[in-house]
């Protein structure tokens, strides 16, 4: 018995019933580079926004082996077991590349797959950052529309992917280790400069020591920076992903970020400022796959750089021939 294609408006009504297969279906819409299912995709995103809009959004960081993957099995079995709805999803604008280097392998989190609180997507991909990072925000609405109050979304911190993550979260996630040489010459200021919390992993067995003595190193060196403008001053804890330790005091302490926030009235003007940050990026999103997806803007441009090429037009009269070009089409 072949099943019947859900109409938009059946795939709304489930998912605002918390139905997983239906939200996995509208993801997969939204995924699809099919013009049809694009403008399914965004029928679906308008008929949830209404209900979306109401967890709580975190981004989780840290380079490769650092435990990512432990610690978003732990941290959101914690969750769980104090009846919060997770969703899990991912930024890797590479896994086209190597084929999904995060999340792409579930069984890394083998309770959590199991756990029916628990929704788990990975990364969108074959695609710019920015395309995968457009797609991930609007996954992000689904999942709150489908009832999921606590959102995760977990990126590789190499790259430019933090960025992408840190504009769509309220609460960012630094995972670091301890005793990997000196501690502060390895950091990326920038990221640092966007953690809310640095948690430092694998403080267990003989690694404890290192750890207490990174806490104090990164405790001082988070000192040195100006204050941001939610007033929050970052916090840097201990924690084992392995051995289920310290991942209470990571979820105090996002608490209370999120109470803070939300009496001074960050929480929701960043939220504002992040939709607006949002409207932008997807008009040069779209104008962007616009031009450079149109036939004739191809044809064209190749021919253009053939003449550059034999030095027969600058990239400048190029560039303008061809925006002018585009516009008369
Ligand atoms: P990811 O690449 O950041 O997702 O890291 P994984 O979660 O895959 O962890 C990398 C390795 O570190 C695995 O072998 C984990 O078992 C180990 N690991 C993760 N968290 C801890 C921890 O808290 N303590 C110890 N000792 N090992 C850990």
């Amino acid at each position: 018995r072949r099943e019947t294609k859900p109409t938009t408006q059946q795939l709304i009504d489930r998912i605002l019933e918390g139905n997983m297969t239906a939200l996995s279906r509208a993801i997969t819409l939204i995924e699809s580079t099919n013009k049809t299912h694009s403008l399914q995709a965004h029928d679906i995103i308008k008929g949830c926004l209404p209900h979306a809009n109401k967890s709580i959004r975190i981004g989780i960081t840290g380079v490769p082996g650092v435990g990512k993957s432990t610690f978003i099995e732990s941290f959101g079995t914690f969750l769980s077991k104090s009846g919060k709805k997770i969703a899990v999803l991912a930024i890797d604008p590479s896994s086209s590349i190597t084929k999904g280097s995060i999340l792409g392998d579930k069984t890394r989190m083998e309770d959590l797959v199991k756990d029916t609180n628990v929704y788990i997507r990975p990364s969108p991909s074959g695609e710019s950052l920015g395309g995968v990072a457009r797609k991930t925000r609007e996954t992000i609405i689904l999942c709150e529309a489908a009832g999921f109050d606590t959102i995760l979304i977990e990126t590789v911190g190499v790259g430019q992917s933090e960025t992408a993550v840190h504009s769509m979260v309220d609460f960012f996630l630094l995972l670091k280790l301890a005793g990997a040489g000196d501690e502060l010459q390895g950091i990326k200021r920038g990221i640092i400069e966007m953690a809310d919390s640095i948690a430092i992993n694998k403080a267990d067995g003989d690694n404890l020591k290192a750890a207490k003595i990174a806490k104090v190193e990164f405790n001082r060196a988070l000192h040195l920076y100006p204050e941001k403008d939610s007033a929050w001053q970052p916090k840097v804890v201990l924690c084992s992903a392995l051995h289920n330790e310290g991942i209470d005091t990571v979820w105090e302490t996002i608490n209370t970020y999120v109470n803070q926030t939300q009496s001074n009235g960050y929480f929701e003007k960043r939220r504002q400022e992040q939709n607006k940050f949002w409207l932008i990026e997807t008009i040069k999103d779209h104008l962007h796959a616009d031009f450079f997806n149109n036939d004739v803007i191809k044809k064209a441009l190749k021919l253009q750089l053939g003449l550059i090429e034999a030095q027969k037009t600058t990239p400048f009269a190029a560039a303008d021939y061809l925006l002018h070009l585009k516009t008369d089409l």
